[in-house]
């Protein structure tokens, strides 16, 4: 069968970018799950709704069946209800109203449904970036990551990609975590999870270590 590659971790911890770049290099596929709970944002705040209210969430899941995510490694298309969201979907807005989304248990399993599909589709294999893809989404992945980051590099790392104020890049990177840490725990590594921890690592030496698990 497919080779499914899991990955969680933090925010700012460049899971996207390294599992996009692992995917690439092993010639596989590439699902950012994030991307399915930031385009359900995004069409609840198109319509004016608010994403702690969990009644708009729930009437919002119908929408996943217009849900497009590329997962081709090398696209990266994201579309909702007909609009593409590739861009829309990473402002700091976004960002800071996903956690309503994110909490909602009827949510998180809509969307699972969809990416277990994904997933049980690939060939010849995957790459799935998350919170939970090691724990609810794929527990019986073949090579299960938690790639970490000491908080400080993540948010310098943050900053470089979207400037600002450092301070307050931090304060947001911090406050999405402990919010998402409520929900799923992607601080601790679960059992049989192997822990990649890139705070002293550069970008191409944190995608080796990932292939080296899945091709050794
Ligand atoms: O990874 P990314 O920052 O794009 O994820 C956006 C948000 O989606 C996270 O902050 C989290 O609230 C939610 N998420 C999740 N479970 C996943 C992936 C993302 O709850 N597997």
């Amino acid at each position: 069968g497919a080779t499914v590659i899991a990955i969680d971790g933090p925010a700012g911890s460049g899971k996207s970018s390294v599992a996009r770049a692992v995917a690439r290099e092993l010639g596989f596929q590439f699902l950012d799950t994030g991307a399915a709970y930031r385009a359900l944002t995004w069409l609840i705040l198109e319509r004016g709704g608010d994403t702690d209210d969990e009644a708009t969430v729930l009437a919002s899941l119908g929408a996943l069946d217009t849900l497009e995510l590329t997962i081709d490694a090398s696209g990266q298309r994201v579309a909702i209800a007909g609009h593409d969201v590739t861009e829309a979907i990473r402002t700091e807005r976004i960002s800071a109203a996903v956690a309503g989304v994110a909490r909602t248990l009827p949510a998180r399993e809509a969307v699972n449904v969809r990416f277990r599909a994904i997933i049980a589709a690939a060939d010849p294999g995957i790459v799935a970036e998350g919170r939970d893809i090691t724990t609810v989404v794929a527990p019986d992945a073949d090579v299960r990551v938690l790639l970490t980051a000491d908080e400080a590099v993540r948010i310098r790392r943050r900053f470089g990609d979207v400037g600002g104020d450092e301070q307050q890049v931090g304060a947001r990177l911090s406050a999405r975590d402990a919010s998402d840490s409520r929900v799923i725990d992607f601080l601790h590594a679960a059992d049989g999870v192997t822990v990649v921890d890139s705070t002293d690592l550069t970008f191409d030496e944190t995608v080796d270590a990932i292939v080296r698990l899945a091709t050794e």
